[in-house]
């Protein structure tokens, strides 16, 4: 079945998630992108729609399905981030049993859900999620995942910078959703909210995407190599960043970013990055800047990231493959908890030699901290997953 609309011209209706739907083999992998999660990001759906019918003239040779999703509807179509609550941060367990409908993003998420679930109940082989956002803030396009050794890998193929760890600093993401039902996720930010290359970015990520979910062959798609060169941008192309520190602030903060900042742009320790009601914000390590907020709403001021070595990446891949993030609770200071064996608590006076990046490398997501008791968990699915038939038992 094929949707088209017609595009750009800001015409997303209402609850009517699902831009284009394509199959070619229905046994092959599946990939879903969703655009506009956030109503102000419009290039996602645009970009989406634009796309539809240059993808239907080669739904013959798709060796996979492909979905095109449009995300907060209501707040698309008014042009707004959201209606009553960031979309993108609703997918908690509370909000998933449905139990509330009274916000405008619990229909909207009722209705992302309800379509979601009929991909995955119906899939064959391995699930590919694209999630395309913007920023208000000018500076490279990058892509964001959450640390699954399959996450990373599918990431990787991509000629962009890869930042890990923002999905830990954030609940109720759609992505962390996904993540956790089995799927391969990747998220993208694709430039400033208005830049018509922000447009072109989403687009040149999509193509890519059906290739690199094995959809498309190298021959459908003759432009691949453009699409390729479009985004590398050289100097952190499929490098790796890690989100160290979240400016978390509310309405009553006033908070107030200097203005400037660009993603990637290196900052030292002790620099002024902002100001709110009780002062001057200053950098409290040094690193790159991430999505430091130039629009009045959003819960995130700013982020701080630093590169992760290649030994790193290496030494992870190694330990998880092995299988040690299942031994790690016989440690001391470290314990299961009970009816829970995937989330550990650590009493870190005891355990001082374990700090949180050593469950990072492991495959674990901080949950919070307590005092001295840090809590983690680790990422399901991550070095499997539970849609190919013939695949092994989940990971
Ligand atoms: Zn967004």
């Amino acid at each position: 079945m094929t949707e088209n609309r017609t595009p750009s011209n800001g015409r997303f209706c209402d609850g009517e998630h699902l831009i284009a739907a394509f199959s070619g083999d229905p046994a092959g992998p599946t990939l879903i992108v969703v655009g506009s999660l956030h109503g102000n990001e419009s290039a996602g759906a645009v970009a989406l729609s634009e796309m539809a019918e240059n993808v239907a003239t080669i739904q013959d040779s798709l060796k996979g399905r492909v979905y095109f999703l449009a995300g907060n509807t209501r707040a698309l179509s008014r042009g707004v981030r959201f209606v009553d609550a960031d979309l993108n941060r609703h997918w908690t367990p509370g909000n998933m049993s449905g139990s509330s409908a009274n916000l405008s993003e619990d229909i909207e998420l009722a209705e992302i859900v309800q379509q979601l679930d009929g991909i995955l109940i119906t899939a064959m082989d391995e699930v590919f999620v694209l999630d395309l956002h913007s920023t208000s803030a000018d500076g490279l396009h990058f892509a964001t995942v959450g640390d699954t050794l399959r996450n990373r890998a599918f990431a990787q193929k991509f000629p962009v910078t890869i930042l890990l760890g923002i999905e830990e600093q954030l609940e109720g993401t759609m992505l962390e959703y996904l993540n956790n039902a089995g799927a391969v996720t990747l998220g993208f930010e694709g430039g400033q909210h208005e830049s018509d290359r922000t447009v072109e970015n989403h687009k040149a990520m999509v193509w890519l995407a059906m290739f690199n979910a094995g959809i498309i062959g190298a021959s459908a798609i003759p432009d691949l190599d453009k699409y390729r060169e479009h985004l590398a941008t050289g100097e952190y192309d499929s490098h790796i960043f890690e989100i160290r520190i979240r400016h978390a602030i509310s309405n009553n903060d006033s908070f107030r970013m200097q203005p400037g900042f660009k993603n990637f742009d290196p900052i030292h320790r002790g620099d002024l990055l902002g100001n709110d009601k009780s002062g001057p914000v200053t950098a409290t390590e040094s690193g790159v800047i991430m999505m430091p907020l130039y629009q009045t709403l959003g819960e995130d001021g700013f982020f701080i990231g630093r590169e992760i070595s290649p030994f790193w990446l290496w030494l992870s891949g190694l330990l998880r493959r092995l299988g040690i993030q299942k031994m790690i609770h016989i440690l001391p200071g470290v314990s299961r908890v009970p009816g829970d064996p995937s989330t550990l608590n650590v009493n870190t006076a005891v355990a001082r030699l374990f700090p949180l990046q050593v469950f990072h490398l492991l495959g674990f997501r901080r949950r919070r901290w307590d005092g001295n008791k840090l809590t983690v968990s680790r990422r399901k699915h991550d070095t499997t997953g539970p849609f190919k038939w013939k695949g092994e038992a989940n990971g």
